[in-house]
């Protein structure tokens, strides 16, 4: 691809370079077209010497050079200025003969005109002279009557000049197009070895090219694109990590149970010779376990529910404020039989909301689950309502035991229990939490856990006003 683009620029540039070359020789045949043209209307050659020259030059007429910003000098043979009108850039009354032949020598150099003739009769010099506008001096001039040795000599040379200067000029357009192709094919080069370590599957590349272009642009599509990719794929990773820990935490949880229903109820059908009061243990035992099991895989169908596509919430325009003190209402007598203090903080206006009540039950239930279970008697259990940016703000909060800082972040997470034993003891599946937090998602809204500072710690569900 480099060499293919180089060349193409090179290609480019050498049609350019000629064709500039064709447009230079083109601009010398127009220029001297047009100076032919123009010829006749300039001022100098309107008053040539022949035309005004006398036998006796204070016969000539100088009004008209005069008149048109020119100037006559008459110089005689011996080299002194006899007359002398209007433009001067002689500037003296008397020449030596070698300053009137470098005058005649330098002539053509100078910004102005000089039409020169001599007059054998009156043995005198005739010079007009007028300003030259612009002159641009390039001819060719040659004589077929020159030795050719000297054609020789200077055709060589001139086919040397032409030679050295398209060399020259070969020179640069190849400099010239490898440098501008660069400015291409390095970062086009630099974004292809991007693209192909992404493809092999690194997705930590990226591409700097220091540039301010168009290119830029592309960088930044590529970075923003490649840094997408890697966080898509991360997340891929940690989802299958998730996934796997959950299937090994569900087989874990049920493995207990499960073989303590199998090892009673065979111990059951095998025993010989139970007392009442040994079976009706066993069955017991056999119970809770169906329980608990039931209990988790309950919970775990509500959650795989809640992730499924054809998840959907009934939502109902709800006023908050009215729904939250009924549910505190409900829960006054359970905590007042375990012992528990209580307030409550709720606004008597209507903040209205878009609630599917049983869903959103489930979260205070849950709540209130938890507080109960895990906290000691006398602890105080406080529900306070307020809105903030245009949330509904609900902060569950107890002075009991709390959740530990660490995991304050994880507690969200399926099967996360702060202390196993004890909780694998009550009864805790570690769902809980899970699903209330996606039930407040659900409704637009979040579940956070706020660890207090002194003791205890608060849930906060926030959920969007309509
Ligand atoms: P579980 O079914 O085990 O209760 P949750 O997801 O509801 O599962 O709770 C996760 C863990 O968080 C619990 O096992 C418990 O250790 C801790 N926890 C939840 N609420 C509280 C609380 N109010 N006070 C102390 N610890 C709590």
């Amino acid at each position: 691809m480099k060499k293919k683009l180089s060349n193409q620029f090179l290609g480019n540039f050498f049609v350019i370079f000629f064709i500039m070359i064709l447009d230079i020789v083109l601009a010398f045949v127009l220029l001297s077209y047009a100076s032919g043209l123009i010829s006749d209307s300039l001022i100098k050659n309107k008053f040539p010497a022949s035309a005004i020259i006398k036998d006796d030059y204070r016969q000539i007429d100088i009004s008209a050079v005069v008149e048109n910003g020119g100037g006559i000098q008459v110089v005689d043979k011996e080299y002194r200025v006899v007359y002398s009108r209007g433009l001067d850039t002689i500037g003296k009354d008397r020449l030596t003969a070698e300053e009137f032949t470098t005058f005649l020598t330098e002539s053509p150099k100078k910004p102005y005109h000089y039409d020169i003739l001599y007059n054998p009769k009156g043995e005198f010099w005739l010079i007009v002279t007028f300003p030259t506008s612009i002159r641009l001096d390039f001819s060719l001039v040659y004589n077929k009557d020159a030795p050719a040795s000297d054609f020789m000599r200077s055709g060589l040379v001139i086919a040397l000049v032409v030679f050295a200067y398209l060399l020259i000029l070969a020179l640069f357009a190849f400099i010239y197009s490898r440098i501008t192709a660069a400015s291409i094919t390095v970062p086009l080069q630099k974004l292809c070895d991007g693209t192909r370590l992404l493809r092999e599957g690194d997705y930590s590349v990226r591409v700097d090219l220091r540039l301010k272009n168009e290119f830029a642009q592309l960088q930044d599509t590529f970075n923003d694109m490649a840094s997408r990719i890697e966080h898509e794929i991360s997340l891929r990773k940690k989802s299958e990590e998730d996934r796997k820990k959950l299937i090994l935490d569900i087989s874990h949880d049920l493995k207990n149970p499960m073989s303590s229903i199998q090892g009673y109820t065979e111990l059951l059908m095998e025993k010989s010779g139970m007392t009442e009061k040994e079976r009706n243990e066993y069955l017991e035992i056999i119970l809770n376990n169906s329980k608990k099991t039931n209990k988790l895989l309950n919970e775990l169908f509500e959650l795989s529910q809640m992730d499924s596509p054809e998840f959907s919430l009934k939502l109902n325009k709800t006023d908050i404020c009215e729904y939250i003190r009924q549910v505190c209402g409900d829960l006054v007598p359970q905590l007042e039989r375990e012992g528990f203090l209580y307030e409550f903080d709720i606004s008597e206006e209507s903040i209205f909301l878009m609630l599917d009540t049983d869903r959103f039950g489930r979260i205070f239930q849950n709540l209130a689950n938890n507080t109960l279970q895990y906290n000691p008697q006398g602890t105080l259990v406080s529900v306070r309502l307020t809105v903030e940016n245009n949330q509904a703000v609900i902060d569950f909060s107890d002075d009991g035991i709390g959740v530990p800082a660490h995991l304050a972040d994880n507690i969200f997470m399926p099967f996360i229990r702060v202390d196993d034993f004890r909780n694998s003891k009550t009864g805790g599946s570690g769902l809980g939490l899970s699903i209330a937090k996606k039930i407040a998602e659900a409704h637009g809204g979040d579940l956070t856990l706020h660890p207090k500072q002194d003791r205890g710690s608060t849930f906060r569900i926030r959920i969007p006003i309509i």
